[in-house]
């Protein structure tokens, strides 16, 4: 099967066949490209969620701007600090700082922080997930330091993308900034969620065709889960099935990806991480997060490791990977075509 060859009827069909129950040997044959690339290595990030203000009004997302009901944070640059401590002490060489668009977070707030982890941790990945900015933010971030930059796209269809969002938000700009985000050289991660409402497998197909040309160097993949606060409380979550068949999808079209097994996979299913391994992630995203604001970073109902300290995240993650059959990769972790 050579994915990388199809066209969009024909991945339509691929996925329309394998979504309830995905063909065992694709999940396999996944693996086994990453385990030719990656071997069996499992690269850890850790993640601090270091705000959840955000401006925007996503209709999936729980922290979004109209939701009421979220006890608001921000982490000061101190705090942000204490986590790498904490993570460095871990183990963990990759930092995520993952936000709300707040717009507290000006490019000067924000490169004074990257320029501190990067003086302080020279060894060490700085990723940024902070949303929508202009290309020149973007190359002044970089310029501070930070390695990469994680912005899934959400859905590749337009009509799709505004049944997800409030009219303000364009895919177009969306696209716009990953490719801004390519061209200024940071190792870039797109993504979508599986299952979000009004997806069909043609939409999933589209997911597929966009990643074939963006070439990201991650790609995020979880799936949808609703959350009580949002227009999408009533909503289905999205099938485990059919987010590990997407992935080993992705990982067919992107042989040297780097795929996370994410939290929103663990949150529908107790050993979805595992599963999400073995077709073919080879990420882990584990929560670095002061234990005070972890179950205020909701953007879902019902999410995992909102109670755990770092250091529980982090060894019950190594148990996981390990009594799957694979190694915790104590490395930076970055992808094989940007070492
Ligand atoms: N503000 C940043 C970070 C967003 S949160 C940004 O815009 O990129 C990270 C990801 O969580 C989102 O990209 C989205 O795909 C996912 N997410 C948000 N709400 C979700 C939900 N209800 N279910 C599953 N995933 C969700």
């Amino acid at each position: 099967m050579n994915i990388q060859q199809m066209n969009k009827a024909e991945l339509t069909q691929l996925i329309a066949q394998n979504a309830e129950n995905p063909d065992p040997e694709i999940l396999a044959e996944a693996r086994r490209l990453c385990d030719s690339v990656y071997g069996k290595q499992v690269f850890m990030r850790g993640l601090i969620e270091f705000t959840n203000y955000c401006k925007n009004n996503c209709y999936y997302c729980g922290i979004r701007a109209a939701n009421g009901n979220v006890h608001r944070y921000r982490l000061t640059k101190e705090d942000i600090l204490t986590c790498c401590d904490i993570g460095y002490n871990l183990g963990f060489r990759t930092y995520v700082l993952q936000g709300g668009e707040d717009p507290y977070f000006t490019d000067d707030i924000m490169c004074d922080i990257v320029s501190d982890i990067r003086r302080i941790y020279p060894d060490c990945a700085i990723t940024l997930s902070l949303g929508e900015r202009s290309k020149e933010s973007y190359q002044r971030l970089y310029n501070a330091g930070a390695n990469r930059y994680l912005l899934r796209h959400e859905t590749a269809t337009d009509e799709h993308y505004s049944l997800l969002h409030p009219e303000n938000l364009l895919l177009s700009n969306r696209k716009q900034c990953l490719r801004d985000l390519k061209e200024i050289g940071f190792q870039t991660g797109a993504g979508f969620m599986v299952g979000s409402p009004g997806q069909t497998y043609e939409m999933l197909a589209e997911d597929l065709l966009f990643l074939k040309d963006l070439q990201p160097e991650m790609v995020g993949i979880g799936p949808f889960i609703p959350h009580a606060d949002t227009p999408f409380r009533e909503e289905a979550q999205g099938s485990l099935n059919l987010t590990l068949l997407m992935v080993a999808l992705t990982r067919l079209m992107l042989p040297t990806a780097l795929l996370p097994a994410t939290t929103a996979l663990g949150s529908i299913d107790p050993s979805g991480r595992e599963q999400g391994l073995k077709a073919g992630a080879n990420v882990v995203m584990p929560n670095l997060s002061p234990l005070n604001v972890r179950k205020d970073y909701s953007l879902y109902d019902n999410k995992i490791c909102t109670g755990d300290e770092a250091a529980e995240c982090r060894m019950c993650i190594q148990r996981r990977i390990q009594s799957s059959g694979f190694e915790l990769s104590t490395g930076r972790g970055d992808h094989i075509g940007n070492p």
